[in-house]
């Protein structure tokens, strides 16, 4: 059960998100994915915006209650359990911190090691999920999703159908796992493996619980609105900082520069945004561009990263403390189109 307290409609911040919001309506580039074909059926006019601040409030505009699945978004969770179940050093002999530069399914393993090249792609994915702690299968995801729900602050379920979608036509999936299989870099049986990873990637969230579970990353790995520490401060930093380098795929370079804060997409059309010490912020609308984003997550990440020069690379200005999320004001905003 939440607690956190949902502001009223009136106030600044609400006020902003529903401008960001309402600024995107007419952006319809793109199409939902289809290759998992039961995430085709998404009413692509789905569109939520979130933002959770480290005090626990929620701040929405649009449709941030209404469930889709996870997907990649999944990725640096899963990163940081099995971060906390195996330290850093033993992760990283199983799995790269390199930007791949490529597609979210690319096959590049690196060469010598087998490792996939980070945590973020489906490949270096499906290794770090055989990694969280569980003696079988099913209490590896069982642990996952409990820690998903941690970071959530509720308890998560399955999409069924969505998950034996891609199960029933995850053969790239599979390709890269008997790959890594081969090379050393995953151990264990591949299918069961596979089916962990392909569950995860269809549990079921809203846009305010991405934001709630991006604050847990921004806030050092505590859940603001449950309070309850999920991972260590030192596993949220690792996390973060391979989301900032890994998490927009091959669409990453151009993100740091342009958005410039930590970030992780999914092909529901899901983005996770956290800017360390700040706040979390979830974004859904199914239409994806090429590289497999969500065309108005990215356009709202933009003119939010834009507007309130939230950048992390931005120049601090001395005089000035970091602003804290409910100090950014409805401003009139202009267009990124
Ligand atoms: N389940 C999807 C896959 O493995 C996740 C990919 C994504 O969201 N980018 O293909």
């Amino acid at each position: 059960m939440r607690h956190e307290q949902r502001s009223p409609s009136d106030d600044p911040l609400t006020t902003l998100l529903d401008q960001v919001r309402r600024g995107l309506r007419d952006l319809d580039d793109g199409e939902p994915a289809s290759y998992i074909p039961e995430l085709s059926r998404v009413d692509p006019a789905l569109f939520g915006l979130s933002l959770c601040a480290l005090d626990g409030q929620v701040y929405g505009s649009g449709d941030t209650t209404a469930p889709f699945t996870v997907q990649s978004v999944s990725k640096p969770f899963v990163f940081a359990l099995a971060l906390a179940d195996r330290g850093l050093e033993e992760v990283l002999t199983r799995v790269g911190a390199e930007p791949s530069g490529e597609a979210f399914n690319s096959i590049r393993l690196e060469p010598g090691t087998g490792r996939p090249p980070n945590p973020m792609v489906n490949a270096g994915a499906i290794v770090t999920s055989s990694l969280v702690a569980g003696d079988t299968p099913q209490a590896r995801f069982a642990r996952i999703l409990e820690g998903l729900g941690d970071f959530a602050g509720r308890s998560l379920d399955v999409d069924e159908a969505v998950y034996a979608s891609e199960c029933a036509t995850g053969d790239r999936n599979r390709a890269l796992a008997y790959l890594m299989h081969n090379a050393g870099s995953l151990t264990g049986d591949v299918e069961e493996q596979l089916g962990v990873y392909f569950r995860q990637c269809s549990v079921l969230v809203t846009c305010d619980d991405l934001a709630v579970m991006h604050a847990t990353l921004a806030g050092g790995g505590v859940n603001p609105v449950t309070g309850k520490r999920v991972v260590a401060p030192r596993h949220a930093q690792h996390v973060l900082a391979v989301m900032a380098t890994c998490g927009m795929y091959d669409a990453s370079g151009q993100w740091m520069l342009q958005v410039g804060m930590p970030a992780k997409s999914g092909v529901s059309g899901a983005i996770g945004v956290a800017l360390p010490g700040q706040f979390g912020i979830g974004v859904f609308s199914p239409p994806l561009e090429e590289k497999g984003n969500s065309v108005r997550g990215i356009a709202a990440c933009h003119l939010l990263s834009d507007q309130f020069g939230l950048h992390l690379m931005r120049a601090v200005d001395p005089q000035r403390r970091p602003l804290p999320p409910r100090s950014l004001h409805g401003a009139p905003l202009r267009s990124l189109r």
